[in-house]
């Protein structure tokens, strides 16, 4: 089978898995941040693009599938999540989650959109544990220019008084072109947390700080917050991650990826206190490698390489590795 997708099915990738990954990963991978979706979620005729390559669905057993040939011989964990387009079915992609995650292996949390949403039918699914958490998105929100949109409009005092009665997780994309170095949204996460001190706040991407100028400063307000947790998902800077890792507290930190998108071959790269994806084939976040000069891998191994080159820079133990990779987001699921 000839895939997209750059696991240990090709040779380069299973060779870089055996020289670098296999001694540095723990036994136990969750994943925090992983998107699935059933078929008919997608409007007819459409597709989503994983950097460039067009799928139609991604379920749970194609996910199953996947952790093997890129952790091998590991037990792997995922939360999942829908994928959160105002265009998709909602209602459908959280229903399969609801239904089909064991909570033993696979974790759902639950779309979330504030204009359509029903306050009683998310307060039932998260009461009941039927969701363990929500995922709100900018694109919810519906405003003209999706780089307007602040945090208390993805989440509205209703739900989040509801989250936080549940202790429920919030996974949370924050909007805004500036992103973690924004001073809307640097105020609005403070009080986010505090208002809400029993909702577990998970800040997506490191807050999409993927370079450093990002993120260097923009921890400080934020660090002490009890209630604030970092997903590692699609960073591949091993600076940025340096800088999380020297200032917030190790416990804080979970591993994620943005599966499937992650498994796509290419690399976040820095340039010039800007970012850019660079692929092997054209996506609308990336420039693509028109020439073929690279080789690329996947997204996902090249997030743990960053992750590996942090760990022995900063000497850290092997305690802080398996914590990151499985304990850190076990905790928070287990009180959610
Ligand atoms: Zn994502």
């Amino acid at each position: 089978m000839n895939s997209w997708k750059e696991t240990i099915q090709y040779e380069r990738n299973r060779i870089i898995f055996e020289e670098e990954l296999d001694s540095f990963l723990p036994d136990d991978i969750l994943d925090f941040h992983v998107h699935v979706f059933p078929e008919d979620v997608i409007p007819a005729g459409e597709s989503f693009t994983c950097a460039g390559h067009p799928i139609v669905s991604y379920d749970l057993d194609e996910l199953r599938s996947d952790l093997t040939q890129i952790y091998p011989q590991r037990r792997s964990l995922a939360v999942c999540f829908g994928f959160p387009k105002v265009e998709y079915d909602l209602q459908r992609n959280n229903d399969y989650l609801a239904d089909q995650c064991d909570r033993r292996q696979f974790f759902p949390l639950r779309l979330f959109d504030p204009q359509c949403d029903a306050m009683d039918s998310l307060l039932n699914d998260l009461e009941s544990g039927r969701f363990l958490g929500i995922k709100p998105y900018p694109d919810y929100v519906r405003k003209p220019d999706v780089n307007q949109v602040e945090i208390h409009e993805m989440l509205p005092a209703r739900a989040m008084e509801i989250v936080n009665q549940c202790g429920s997780i919030v996974m949370l994309h924050i909007p805004r072109k500036a992103r973690l170095a924004d001073p809307t949204n640097q105020r609005q996460i403070v009080a986010l947390c505090r208002k809400y001190p029993d909702a577990k706040i998970i800040l997506a991407h490191i807050g999409r700080a993927y370079y450093l100028k990002n993120i260097i400063g923009f921890l400080d307000d934020l660090k002490n917050l009890p209630n604030l947790y970092y997903d590692l998902a699609m960073v591949n800077n091993w600076e940025v991650m340096e800088h999380l890792f020297q200032t917030v507290s190790p416990e804080k930190i979970v591993y994620g990826t943005d599966i499937p998108l992650a498994l796509g071959p290419g690399k976040s790269v820095e340039i010039n206190d800007q970012y850019t994806y660079v692929t092997p084939v054209p996506w609308d976040l990336s420039i693509s490698d028109d020439h073929g000069k690279i080789q690329f891998t996947s997204f996902l191994y090249e997030e743990i390489r960053a992750v590996k080159k942090t760990v022995a820079r900063l000497r850290l133990p092997d305690r802080f590795v398996q914590d990151l990779f499985y304990a850190n987001g076990m905790r928070l699921l287990n009180n959610a």
